[in-house]
């Protein structure tokens, strides 16, 4: 099975902690209008250019808009992206097709036509249910907002709705990111996705960490807040599959789960990330990615050629590596279908070190599947690591 991702590089405005490739207007609204319509023309461009390529007309399960804040658009030009791609790739009956919303841009008579336009899910930028706490990390709405959102999402007929929240932020105390994340379940998401706040590098944020402006919470304080979110998800009857990522049972993101079993995608738009391979078993793959930059892109598209910022080759040692990270991230690592698509043992390979992390609780085999527990989630990295 394989996906398609849009990346929609609009922001009203940038967050304090946001690294990802977007903009918010700087020009005129005229301007703004334009750059955004030369977007839309350059990103069919994009679809229609890689569509001419045989290879790609597979069967696809996903389609998933995010950014940037696609919700930025409106529910005709969603309409159209996905007339596009219809028209261009097998999209498959009942796909996955999820919009990144945020609150503040979107009303339920918006809501109601993105659902019209073929959209059947929704990841909420929702972060926190406290308003001090939105203004520190600089977004646009307020936590009235928020729930007002969600509501009108039922009311729009989505049934598939997902929220995105951030702990571990400056001073952030268990109290409180616990009243964070009843107040979430309290609105009955079907699918949560819960981050730990990062600094990254070459943000606001990082400029306040180093001027000492701010302080972030120390490891132990991070680990508290994160094992309260699995607690609380867990005892509301989330399922966990990832690292940070938590279900109602049959409401599993299809498009993160293809991202994490080395499934194909195909990403458009600037700063968009592909990854092909041809093969069942998997020996080598592609790996692609557009140049982030909203004007040059259009440009590169408007002269017929590919936005491609650069490209990679993979190997399977680099594969096997990579599938051992992603499968223990997510819900596991399954012994036959490990060496059915990559065409080596994990097994025998890794006994000893395994026993010994079902020893330590940190890991368990359920059947021929060997998954992390709470406490092996706790310490994903160093586990990943030592298993290379
Ligand atoms: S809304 Fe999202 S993509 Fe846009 S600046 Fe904020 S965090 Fe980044």
């Amino acid at each position: 099975m394989a996906s398609l991702y849009l990346h929609i590089p609009f922001c009203e405005h940038k967050c304090i902690y946001c690294d990802f490739y977007s903009i918010a207007p700087k020009e005129s609204p005229s301007e703004h209008h334009g750059l955004v319509e030369r977007f839309l023309r350059a990103i069919k461009g994009e679809v229609a250019l890689r569509a001419g390529e045989e290879r790609f007309h597979v069967s696809y399960e996903t389609i998933f808009f995010g950014g940037g804040t696609p919700s930025l658009l409106s529910p005709s030009n969603i309409a159209e992206i996905l007339d596009t791609l219809s028209r261009s790739f097998p999209i498959e009956p009942g796909a996955e097709i999820t919009l990144e919303t945020n609150p503040g841009t979107v009303d339920r008579r918006k809501l109601k036509e993105f659902r019209a336009a073929g959209v059947n899910r929704l990841s909420m930028g929702i972060q926190s249910f406290h308003d001090d706490d939105l203004k520190f990390l600089s977004r646009i709405h307020s936590s009235d907002q928020a729930k007002q959102c969600v509501r009108d999402a039922y009311d729009a007929g989505f049934e598939n709705v997902s929220f995105d929240l951030i702990f571990a932020l400056p001073s952030q105390t268990p109290a409180r990111w616990r009243s964070n994340l009843e107040q979430a379940v309290g609105l009955r998401p079907t699918h949560m996705s819960c981050y730990s706040l990062i600094v990254e590098p070459n943000t606001p944020l990082f400029r306040m960490v180093e001027s000492k402006q701010v302080s972030t919470l120390n490891a132990e304080d991070d680990a508290t807040l994160y094992e309260m979110t699995m607690d609380v998800l867990a005892r509301h009857g989330f399922e966990q599959y990832e690292v940070s990522n938590f279900a109602q049972p049959g409401f599993r993101s299809r498009h993160n789960a293809n991202y994490w079993n080395h499934s194909n995608y195909l990403g458009f738009g600037p700063s968009a990330h592909s990854f092909w391979s041809d093969d069942q078993l998997i020996r080598s793959a592609k790996r692609w990615w557009n140049i982030s930059n909203v004007v040059g892109y259009s440009e590169r598209v408007e002269h017929g050629t590919l936005p491609l910022a650069g490209e990679e080759t993979l190997v399977s040692s680099q594969l096997i590596d990579e599938a051992i990270l992603l499968g223990l991230r997510a819900d596991g690592i399954d012994v036959a279908g490990f060496r059915k698509r990559y065409g080596a043992g994990f097994f025998d390979e890794h006994r000893a070190r395994i026993a010994e992390l079902e020893r330590k609780n940190l890991a368990v085999l359920e059947g021929e599947r060997l998954r992390l527990t709470p406490k092996g989630y706790l310490l994903c990295d160093e586990i990943c690591l030592s298993l290379r």
